[in-house]
């Protein structure tokens, strides 16, 4: 029989040495996938092996073909690495296993949840009352807020969307910009809403309020805004789009996955002035919060708009009363059985402290900042964005050697960026969203791109 408390050291020390090698390891591995098939497959074991066997074994095996997404030299899509406190606060959630749905599942996982709730509406600068939820990503906060907002302008015509579903309803509008998210799309269409209208943005992806003021018509409607577009970070006009939406009877939801992180910085709280009015917000702790996967957080200015959506009845559960003081999370999220991730996002938010975080989001602004400085120096780049928040988006004259460029860069190891397309050409865009990120990082970042930048030469 094996000793669990040696197998859990054991892989305590795998766990330590593969964190520890993401200072230096290669970002991106040179791996072939039929290697990775080679290590990893075989037949089902007609026996059981050693938890401590395949442990070691797993952790062999798959070690060539991991990314070293958690470190400081990381800028691709929009990916924070995890805080040591929160890396393990989330491995004390896995030992507790939790069935954190219900109060009656782990009544620690349930309040450190309305905890969390109350610092996060505070950091924010949300109405106090706002109801939360704890789901794996954004794509699930827009599923979740979405789902309020149906069930809230429904209801305010006189509908039940939970009884009578969406066949013969009252058409809901949803409107939004042009470079809204495609998680937002999604969320829609799992929500039976289908594709929303679309109205212009411009060239920062900013939603043009007089595009959505044309677009507006009367009845159930929901406006889909955004804080932090994932390419340029650039944030849509809240204040306008609030007044818009309030003078139509509209729901307000933004998706601010990682944008909305601007507000606990007095230097970028006025890129989400207006924030406050809207009705439901959605956010990752797993970005910018720098706490492991998966971890999504929607809040909603509406409780019981936004438990109605959600709620579950179920003879033999325990329900609470709708109240603060004992909350069963199913109530407010789509899953049922569900872990304890509560406990990462607190951990993250404790160790951070409030000062702690705007440091954090700061400095990651001013690596992009000086990211984007060095880079308008080299021949042929073109910087495409104001760089407002974290993120930069740039080009060079052709598409070849953008794409070019970026797959040496990618290749080389030393730090990952990421592509896109931007208004109908090839761009490379920088995320700076790490914890362990500083100016040591983005000089290398800069070091590696110009190096790279020189080898391939304008057409
Ligand atoms: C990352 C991102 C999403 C999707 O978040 P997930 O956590 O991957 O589900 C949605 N919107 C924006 C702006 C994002 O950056």
């Amino acid at each position: 029989m094996s000793d669990p408390r040696e197998l859990l050291r054991r892989t305590a020390d795998l766990a330590a040495a593969y964190v520890e090698s993401l200072g230096e390891r290669p970002v991106f591995p040179h791996v072939d996938p039929d290697d990775l098939r080679e290590a990893l497959g075989g037949p089902l074991p007609e026996e059981p092996v050693p938890p401590e066997e395949v442990v070691e074994e797993l952790a062999a095996a798959a070690e060539p073909g991991l990314v070293a997404m958690g470190s400081g030299r990381y800028f691709g899509f929009v990916i924070g690495g995890a805080l040591p406190a929160a890396l393990a606060a989330d491995w004390l959630a896995t030992a507790w296993d939790q069935n954190a749905g219900l109060y009656a599942g782990g009544p620690s996982a349930s309040v450190v949840e309305q905890v969390t709730r109350e610092w996060l509406v505070e950091l924010l600068g949300l109405p106090a009352e706002s109801s939360i939820g704890f789901v794996t990503g954004t794509q699930m906060a827009h599923v979740t807020g979405l789902a309020a907002a149906r069930w809230h302008v429904l209801d305010a015509v006189g509908w039940d969307v939970g009884a009578q579903g969406l066949n013969g309803a009252p058409p809901v509008l949803v409107i939004a910009g042009e470079k809204r998210h495609a998680t937002v799309d999604r969320a829609l269409r799992l929500l039976g809403l289908g594709l929303p209208t679309v109205v212009a943005a411009d060239s920062q992806g900013r939603l043009v309020p007089d595009a959505l003021r044309e677009a507006l018509g009367d009845g159930p409607t929901i406006i889909c805004a955004q804080a932090g577009e994932v390419n340029t970070g650039a944030f849509d006009p809240l204040p306008e789009i609030a007044d818009l939406a309030e003078q139509a009877g509209a729901w307000l939801h933004v998706d601010g996955a990682f944008g909305i992180w601007a507000a606990v910085s007095p230097r970028f709280r006025d890129l989400v002035a207006g924030l406050e009015r809207a009705d439901s917000w959605t956010t990752d702790a797993h970005k910018w919060l720098n706490v492991p996967y998966d971890s999504g957080i929607v809040l909603c200015k509406h409780p019981e708009s936004h438990r109605a959506a959600m709620t579950v009845a179920a003879s033999y559960l325990i329900q609470d009363e709708g109240g603060q003081r004992v909350r069963d999370q199913v109530d407010w999220v789509p899953e049922f059985s569900r872990r304890a991730r509560g406990f990462a996002v607190y951990a993250a938010l404790r160790s951070l402290g409030r000062s702690g975080l705007q440091e954090l989001v700061e400095r990651c602004c001013d690596g992009a900042a000086r990211f984007a400085e060095a880079i308008t120096e080299l021949e042929g780049v073109e910087l495409l964005n104001d760089v407002v928040l974290n993120q930069v988006l740039f080009r060079f004259e052709s598409d070849e050697r953008t794409d070019e460029v970026l797959r040496l860069v990618q290749e080389n190891g030393r730090v990952w960026m990421s592509g896109t397309t931007w208004d109908g050409s090839k761009a490379i865009r920088l995320s700076v969203s790490n914890w362990q990120t500083g100016d040591a990082e983005i000089d290398l970042a800069v070091e590696a791109f110009a190096q790279v930048a020189g080898q391939v030469p304008a057409r």
